[in-house]
């Protein structure tokens, strides 16, 4: 590890005060985005604040502290990951810490094909690229984008690239937006190497959410009328969504469902805001500035004590049921959806 010191401690694990055990670490590269999602960017008029991204050699350097206390998976999203041109060194980076065995990017498509190659020579192990219609028109008007077919090839290439088992897809799905889209949606994706995940609208702020545009799971599986099974091969790599297949085809539908099925039980990740906060709970308030003790020169076992005492605090890391009855929403172009 860079900067370490002598009495270096030994590898431990991370568990939190309701004996979660925490293995994951979502990290926002940049607040800035291209698109103007109307679930991001509710209101076109609201200053995007300033982007106070850390340097890569930060992130490795936190990202080596957090592995070292366990962390094995890493996701690099924001804002848009790929408008990072430092993100193939960074990966490469990243891959070749010690105890991480995957590295995924949460990406709007844009940029994707662009970068493909050179991302997963670096190491890229999966990648999940948001569309939320297959209509070129609906996009425009979600995105503030024309680019539609960019982001569809980007998704096509990456599929039949063969770099990755699936490509996931993440639609928020919206009534009377692209919920009618269902069927159409899943049976693209079920004749594909796609996992194609439905994402229950979440009250973020600036979403520009309201009760009217929310379609929760059960609606959803009624939309789409198939009967889906469990998938057998689900494993533990596809975190809070619940996967389905649909007889032989290869492609998987997944339904997260964080409004009418929290999944607060099983939460093993921490996130990292691209200006260096550590996040226990995407809807609390608690925050560690590791961006900031970095800047002031603390060590690494200093900030790996910090990052301990945090997670072990129930304040950080909460548990907290009832999604409406939290008093805190995170603003997802800065935290990192
Ligand atoms: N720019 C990248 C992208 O578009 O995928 C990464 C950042 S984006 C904030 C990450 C994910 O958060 C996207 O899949 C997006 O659909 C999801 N997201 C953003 N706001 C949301 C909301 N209010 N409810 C549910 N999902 C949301």
């Amino acid at each position: 590890m860079s900067n370490d010191t002598d009495n270096k401690p030994s590898r431990t694990e991370l568990v939190d005060f309701w004996k979660r055990k925490i293995t994951y670490l979502r990290v926002s590269l940049t607040n800035r985005c291209n698109f103007r999602c109307k679930y991001c960017y509710g209101n076109p008029d609201l200053k995007i604040p300033k982007d106070d991204r850390l340097p890569n050699e930060y992130l490795i350097r936190l990202i080596e502290i957090t592995a070292f206390l366990g962390i094995n998976k890493i996701r690099f999203t924001g804002g848009e990951p790929l408008l990072r041109r430092d993100i193939i060194d960074l990966i490469a980076n990243v891959s070749s810490i010690e105890g991480i065995k995957s590295i995924g990017i949460t990406t709007n498509g844009y940029y994707l094909a662009k970068y493909l190659p050179d991302l997963a020579t670096a190491g890229l192990s999966n990648v999940n690229i948001s569309l939320d219609t297959l209509n070129k028109d609906t996009f425009k008007a979600i995105t503030g984008v024309d680019g539609f077919e960019k982001v569809y090839l980007a998704i096509e290439l990456a599929e039949q690239s063969g770099y990755f088992p699936l490509v996931k897809v993440n639609t928020v799905v919206m009534r009377s937006i692209n919920d009618m889209e269902m069927p159409r949606f899943t049976e693209w994706a079920l004749k594909r190497k796609i996992d194609l995940r439905f994402i229950e609208f979440m009250p973020t702020a600036d979403s520009g959410w309201g009760k009217n545009l929310f379609v929760g799971e059960d609606e959803m599986r009624e939309k789409i009328r198939l009967n889906l099974e469990a998938d057998p091969e689900s494993g533990d790599n596809i975190g809070p969504a619940r996967r389905y297949r649909y007889k032989d085809y290869p492609g998987r539908i997944s339904f997260i469902s964080a409004v009418s099925h929290n999944f607060c039980d099983s939460c093993n990740r921490l996130r990292l805001t691209a200006n260096g906060d550590l996040i226990g709970c995407l809807f609390g308030r608690g925050k560690l500035s590791l961006g900031n003790m970095m800047k002031k020169g603390l060590n690494n076992i200093d900030i790996m004590e910090r990052i301990f005492e945090a997670v072990g605090d129930p304040e950080f890391k909460g548990i907290r049921g009832g999604f409406f009855a939290r008093e805190h929403k995170p603003l997802m172009r800065s935290v990192g959806g």
